[in-house]
């Protein structure tokens, strides 16, 4: 009962590499219609279904409207890209600061792949911002981005301040699309 089949992707890649525990703190970048936030909920416990470990908290942001989902905390209509944004989402955060950063935002697709490749990738480069205001050091961030001759361009920006970044395709990605996601883990403040 997820709202999107994009749940499995998150689910794979936090399988594999462990980001998500109770009482971390997340913001979901390009949330709607929120399956990813659903997953983020469970596994940080943000609706306190288990009151056994600590309580994290997820934020999730989008231009459009999200249904409200118990445990997360929604802002919609808002763009990630905007300074803006990143304040209110710091005002937001437990102690104004996130454990983790996901993004499985995308551009509304133009048809040309080209063009598509470079909205989303400096879509992702100012996430690169936010993280400079509110990720905690150690801190992790995700993101989608669609292969092309920028992506260097954003994976060199993400290993200037994150101590291990690498290339992830969940098997829940079609093969044929050229969706891929890095991962970013150690946030170092410069
Ligand atoms: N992860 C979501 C889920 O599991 O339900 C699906 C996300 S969908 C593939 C991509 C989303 O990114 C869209 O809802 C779109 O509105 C959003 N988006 C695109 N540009 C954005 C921006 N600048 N700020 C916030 N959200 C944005």
């Amino acid at each position: 009962n997820y709202r999107c089949r994009s749940a499995f992707k998150l689910r794979e890649i936090d399988d594999q590499y462990r980001l998500l525990s109770p009482g971390l703190s997340v913001i979901d970048c390009g949330a709607a219609p929120g399956a990813w936030s659903q997953v983020a909920v469970q596994r940080v416990n943000s609706a306190g279904e288990r009151p056994d470990v600590p309580r994290g908290s997820v934020i999730g942001i989008d231009l459009l409207y999200i249904a409200p989902l118990e445990g997360a905390h929604f802002l919609c209509n808002q763009d990630i890209t905007h300074p803006a944004t990143h304040a209110e989402l710091q005002r937001l955060l437990p102690q104004a600061y996130a454990d983790v950063i996901l993004s499985d935002m995308a551009p509304n697709a133009s048809g040309l792949r080209e063009l598509d490749h470079e909205r989303l990738v400096s879509m992702c480069l100012s996430l690169l911002e936010l993280a400079d205001r509110v990720l905690r050091p150690g801190g992790s961030l995700v993101c989608k981005y669609w292969d092309g001759a920028l992506a260097h361009k954003l994976r060199d920006g993400l290993a200037r301040v994150f101590r291990d970044v690498k290339t992830v395709k969940p098997k829940a990605s079609r093969k044929d699309s050229s969706e891929l996601y890095f991962l970013a883990r150690t946030f170092r403040r410069t």
